[in-house]
Formats: C-alpha cells, structure tokens, sequence
C-alpha cells in the first residue's frame, strides 16, 4: 500500500466527461489499495472567466474579495469530483481548504501555505475514503479565503502530499511529462524522463508553466517525488502504482541530480513573453541607489525579474535596466516616477519582450553555452536586448515577435529534437 496524491488541472476536469476520465484514474490506484488524495483545479477557463468578472466589477477591487470570487471554481470541481467517484463506488469526500485546513499567510491573490493540518485527511484515508481537495486555495489567519497565485493547485498537490507524508505526488495534467520546450511551440521537443529538481525549477520560473514554481520549490524541500504525466492516457491501460516509492511512469519524475544517470549539457530552452523593459537613465551613482530604486518598487509588490546596471563612466551617474510583467509596466513607471530621494535624468522602457533561456546542469561544468545561444540568435537575425545567466541557465530578453522562432532555433542548435517528429 502507498500514499498517494493525484492532481489534475484544468482541461483534465473541463467538464463532466473528463471529470469522470480522471476520476478513473483514481479508481484505479484505489482498486489497488492506495490510500489517495486528489487535488482539483477549476474546470479549463474557469478560473480567467472569475478573473474577469472581478474586473469588470471593478478595475481596482478589494484583494480579499478577488480571492472570494476566484477560489470557487475548485470548489465546484471537487464536490463534482467526489460525486463521480461515489458513483463509481469508491468512497470519496470534498474538502474546501478551510476544511482541511491548508493555512496560508494573508497575501491574498499570492498567498504561501504555511502549514496544513492533516488529521483530518488522515483519519479519513485511515477509513479507506478518498480526500478531494480543492487546490488554488487555503485560509489566512484572519479566517478569510486566500488564493495562491496562477498555477497554484500544484503547490496545494505537494504541500497535501508533503503534509500526509505521501510516497508520491502525481501532477496529470495535459501533456505526458515535462518536455525539453513547450511541446505546442516547438512539435520537435522530446520528453525527458527524468528532471532535476534544479532545472525544473529554472524552466517553471522561466516560462515552462506545466509546474507552478513555488511547487516545485516546496518539493525540492520536503523531498516530495513528484512526477507530471498525462490524465488523457486510458485510465485502464497504464498500470497501477507499485507500493513504497515506485514510480509507475509514464511521464517525467523530477528528482534529485544525483538520480539522473546521463546529464545533459542543456535540457530544456524555455521562453516567457510580456516581459517589460524600464530604463533609468542618469542615475546617481552613489551607495543605495539600487536600494532606493527596488526598494520602491518591492514597496509596491512589484516583481522585478532581470536587472542590468552599467559601470559609470564618470564616476557620478549610471543607466540601470530591469524587467517586470507587461501588466505592471505602468505601474512601475509611476512608481519610480514618484519615488522620493531617487534622481535621474530620463525614464524609458517598452512592453513586449519575450525572455528565452536555455537551461541545463551540464552548464556548470561546460564552457561555451551562452557564446553558442548568442550565435545561433544571430544567425537568425534575432537581436539580444538584455542578457542573464545563472549557473544552469542563460537569459536573453528579445523581442517577442521573435520568441517562437529562437525557441524553435535553439532547440534544433542544441541537438534537442525528438527524432520521432
Ligand atoms: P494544468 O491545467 O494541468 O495545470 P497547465 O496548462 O498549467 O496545465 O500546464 C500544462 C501546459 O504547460 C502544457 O499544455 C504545455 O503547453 C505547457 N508547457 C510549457 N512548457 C512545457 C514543457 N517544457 N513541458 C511540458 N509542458 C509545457
Ligand atoms: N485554477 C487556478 C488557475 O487557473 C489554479 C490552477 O489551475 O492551478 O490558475
Ligand atoms: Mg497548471
């Protein structure tokens, strides 16, 4: 007997069909003698369809009654979830986070969880029922709905799985494991068996969004085996988990580095678009200028991604260059334009750039990747604005008209074309 978690997102509880698609699977590791969980998202465009009724309602609404209105479509589908399975003759109850209750602090709209009781759910697996729960969602200290940021249910999936010491944390979603790029960007991108923890890390935050990233952050602390694979696969066709922590692929399972036998130098290119550009021209050069500058707009919850400041040339002012989201473009801008104590000469920046990176552990221990990305964007007349890089990952900022092409491009330039397309 194993414990384990099974989420399902979005297009894998659309409607009513694929809800009871999914909820074969369950049956299925149930009928085995698995003691299982199930975390649900909304139903496909639920969730942007509540986004977008709390706009209307208000362009500048109250954060606590966002999360009210958008945590509902998990309510839906996990009493719809556990109805199905009761159909099916397997012993199933929904849970609302409050229920279970996942505790979160009170950043509502990005909530963290910071712990989950997990008696209940205990108790009740103890009594051979199925514990549906709805992901996305946990309650404040203040007894108020919270939600935690887009692509939060699989958060929700390893923090229950973490909380009920589970031997494995399946994330079904749409697609049959994580790929080395978006599979419906580049048709060419091959399935990796198995991921480290770090990459996965790297490509959540860098545009893969088959994982939320803070999902794969809190698995990588917990020790949670996580695996992605498809709901899509016929429920009967793929075997049962083996007991302890066999893993009854397919898909990918993300795991420690020290697992994966045969590293690759880069294993995934990924690409993250509506990535605005801000420049501050003219900047006095002098100790906390940075501070003042990010200081701002931390201040203001704004989410600065990559940062560029040039060596002053006469000693007294400097250009600083960062990225944030398209959507907080203006709000940065009126920041810094406000911002007290802060000096410079000219504000500009644009919208629109697309951030492609290639990442890989081999990196660590191979000269010449970033020179390699650079040439192959040039031989394809593709300009580099913006450039990062990390230990397994480099970054450029490029014009989002161009981002498709230079995943495609670097994806064939580092031999990472499935040869079955
Ligand atoms: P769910 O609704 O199940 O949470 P998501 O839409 O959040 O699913 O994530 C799955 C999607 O992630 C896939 O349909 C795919 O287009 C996209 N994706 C982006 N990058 C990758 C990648 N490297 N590997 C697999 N899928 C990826
Ligand atoms: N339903 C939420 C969203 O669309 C959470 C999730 O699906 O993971 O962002
Ligand atoms: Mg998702």
């Amino acid at each position: 007997m194993a414990r384990i978690v099974m989420k399902f997102g979005g297009t894998s509880v659309a409607d009513i069909e694929r809800i009871r698609h999914a909820a074969r699977h369950v049956k299925r590791e149930a009928d085995a003698g698995h003691q299982i969980c199930v975390v649900v998202s909304a139903m496909a465009g639920k969730t942007n369809e509540l986004v977008g009724w709390t706009r209307e309602a208000s362009p500048l609404h109250d954060a606590r009654e966002y999360d009210a209105v958008v945590a509902s479509g998990e309510q839906v589908t996990a009493g719809l979830m556990a109805i199905v399975l009761q159909d099916m003759g397997v012993p199933a109850r929904s849970f609302a986070g409050w229920q279970v209750p996942i505790l979160t602090n009170d950043v509502h709209g990005a909530a963290r969880i910071t712990s989950i009781n997990a008696r209940t759910l205990n108790d009740r697996m103890g009594d051979g029922q199925v514990c549906v729960i709805t992901g996305f969602q946990g309650i404040s200290p203040q007894g108020r709905i919270t939600t935690l940021g887009r692509g939060g249910s699989d958060t929700s999936a390893v923090a229950v799985a973490a909380a009920v010491e589970a031997d494995r944390c399946d994330i079904y979603t749409d697609v049959d494991g994580v790929y080395t790029a978006d599979p419906r960007v580049v048709p060419q991108a091959a399935r990796l068996d198995k991921v480290s923890f770090e990459e996965m890390l790297e490509m959540a935050s860098l545009g893969a969004k088959v994982l939320q990233t803070r999902s794969v952050e809190l698995a990588m602390a917990k020790k949670v085996r996580l695996s992605v694979r498809s709901s899509f696969d016929d429920p009967d066709g793929v075997p049962a988990s083996g007991g302890g922590k066999d893993w009854a692929g397919p898909g990918t399972l993300v795991c420690d580095e020290d697992e994966i036998v045969e590293k690759q130098i880069v294993s995934g290119v990924t690409c993250a678009k509506a990535e605005a550009k801000v420049t501050l021209r003219g900047v006095k050069d002098h100790p906390g200028v940075a501070a003042a500058v990010f200081g701002a707009l931390a201040d203001e919850q704004i989410v600065v991604d990559m940062i560029v400041q040039n060596i002053s040339e006469d000693g007294l002012s400097t250009d600083i260059t960062f990225t944030v989201p398209d959507s907080e473009f203006d709000k940065a801008s009126r920041v810094l334009e406000n911002a007290k104590g802060l000096e410079y000469d000219e504000l500009s920046g644009s919208k629109g750039g697309a951030k492609v990176s290639v990442i890989g552990v081999g990196m660590r221990s191979h000269a010449g990747v970033a020179s390699s990305m650079f040439r192959a964007l040039a031989d394809n007349g593709i300009n580099i604005q913006l450039i990062t890089t990390s230990e397994i990952k480099t970054s450029v900022l490029i014009d989002e008209e161009f981002a498709d092409l230079a995943v495609r491009a670097l994806h064939t330039y580092y031999g990472l074309d499935s040869q079955q397309a």
